[in-house]
C-alpha cells in the first residue's frame, strides 16, 4: 500500500467516524443500473454537506482523491453542421458569425496533439461538427487516432452518429473513447434539438458500447431545463447497461446567435450538486467538469472537485467556447494540491 493510499483510506475512515448522525444513502462498493427518480431526487435534496460527504466516500472508494485527468479538445472540423443543437455555435442553422472549415490535415492534428502532450494532457479528444462522418473521411480519422495513440495518449473522437461499419473501423483502429452526449433528459430534448432524436443518440451509444469502445457521454446544465430534467438526464446515463466511462457535465456557455444564447447563468451550488449526484450514481466513471469553467470562480471549481469531478479540459479553447488558460489551471491545481491523473486510471475502462 502506498503512503498516499494509506492517507486516503485513513481520511475516509476518520470522516465516517466523525459523522455518526448521517444516514448513509449509498454503498460506495455498489455499481447500480436501476436508479429511480425518487432515489436521485432524495440525493439532490440532501443538505449540501451531507451530499458532498456521500460523494466523497464514493469518490475515494474508486479514485485517488487528489488526481484530476487533464484532457485536451481539438476541433478537427469546425462549423457548417447541419444539426440544430440550440446551444451550438457550429450549427449552420444559426447566424453566429463562425467560419466553417474543412477536416484538418492529419499532420496538423498530430502537431497540436504533440503540444497538448507536452502541456501534460493524457487524453486527446478530437471533435468534428458533423451529423455523421462520411465513409471517405474515415481513413484520415483513423490516421489521426493511430498517430495520437503512438504518442501514448488516450484517444477520443466525437463525430456525430455512426453506422455499424464505422464503429467497427474505429474499434479496429484502437479508439479508446467515443463521445456522444445525451445532452439533457428525454422529455426536454425536443426543446433543444429537432434534427435527430434521443433514440438516435442512444442507438449510437449502444453501437459504440457493443464494439468495446469506452463511452464518453454526459450533458449540459443551464438550457432552461427543470430540476426534474437534470434528474432525468442522470437517470438515463446511470441506468445504461454500462455506465459511460467518462461523464462530462457541462455548464452552458451561451453563444451569441444561438437560440440559447441569452440563457440565464446556472447557480454554481446547483451545478456542484449535479456533479455530486453524478459521482454517486456512477461511482467508477470519470466525471468531467467540462465546458463552463470559464464562468466559474476558483471556489466553485474546488467544490466541483470535492463533489467528485476528476477531469477537466485544458487549453484555451473548447471547440468554439473559451476555457481558462493553462497557467490559471496550474495555479489552481497547486493551491488545491491536485495532481494530474495518469492515463488509463478509470476503473471501468475496457
Ligand atoms: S453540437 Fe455537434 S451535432 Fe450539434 S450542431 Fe454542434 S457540431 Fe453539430
Amino acid at each position: 500500500m502506498t503512503i498516499q493510499t494509506r492517507i486516503d483510506q485513513n481520511r475516509t475512515e476518520d470522516s465516517a467516524k466523525m459523522q455518526p448522525g448521517i444516514t448513509r444513502r449509498t454503498n460506495p462498493d455498489e455499481i447500480r443500473h436501476d436508479w429511480t427518480r425518487e432515489e436521485l431526487q432524495a440525493l439532490f435534496d440532501l443538505p449540501f454537506n451531507d451530499l458532498l460527504f456521500e460523494a466523497q466516500l464514493v469518490h475515494r472508494r474508486w479514485f485517488k482523491a487528489h488526481e484530476v485527468q487533464m484532457s485536451t479538445l481539438l476541433s478537427i472540423k469546425t462549423g457548417g453542421c447541419p444539426e440544430d443543437c440550440g446551444y451550438c455555435a457550429q450549427s449552420a442553422k444559426f447566424d453566429t458569425g463562425l467560419k466553417a472549415s474543412k477536416l484538418m490535415e492529419v499532420e496538423k492534428v498530430l502537431a497540436e496533439a504533440r503540444k497538448a502532450k507536452e502541456a501534460g494532457a493524457t487524453r486527446y479528444c478530437m471533435g468534428a461538427a458533423w451529423r455523421e462522418p462520411k465513409d471517405r473521411d474515415m481513413d484520415m480519422i483513423c490516421a489521426m487516432i493511430e498517430g495520437v495513440k503512438e504518442m501514448g495518449m488516450e484517444t477520443c473522437m466525437t463525430l456525430g452518429m455512426l453506422s455499424g461499419q464505422q464503429v467497427h473501423r474505429l474499434a479496429q483502429t484502437g479508439l479508446d473513447y467515443y463521445n456522444h452526449n445525451v445532452d439533457t433528459s428525454e422529455e426536454y430534448y425536443p426543446n433543444v434539438i429537432s434534427t435527430r432524436t434521443y433514440q438516435d443518440r442512444l442507438e449510437t451509444l449502444e453501437r459504440v458500447r457493443n464494439a468495446g469502445i469506452n463511452v464518453c457521454s454526459g450533458g449540459i446544465v443551464g438550457m432552461g431545463e427543470s430540476a426534474d430534467d437534470r434528474i432525468g438526464m442522470l437517470m438515463t446515463l446511470a441506468n445504461l447497461p454500462e455506465h459511460p466511462q467518462s461523464v462530462p457535465i457541462n455548464m452552458l456557455m451561451p453563444m451569441e446567435g444561438t437560440p440559447l444564447g441569452r440563457s440565464e447563468k446556472v447557480d454554481p451550488i446547483d451545478f456542484v450538486r449535479m456533479i455530486a449526484v453524478a459521482r454517486i450514481a456512477m461511482p467508477q466513471s470519470v466525471v468531467r467538469l467540462a465546458a463552463g469553467r470559464e464562468l466559474m470562480s476558483e471556489e466553485a471549481q474546488a467544490l466541483c472537485f470535492l463533489a467528485g469531478a476528476n477531469s477537466i479540459f485544458v487549453g484555451e479553447k473548447l471547440l468554439t467556447a473559451k476555457n481558462p488558460e493553462e497557467d490559471k489551471d496550474r495555479r489552481l491545481f497547486e493551491k488545491l494540491g491536485i495532481a494530474p491523473m495518469p492515463a488509463h486510471s478509470c476503473p471501468a475502462e475496457k
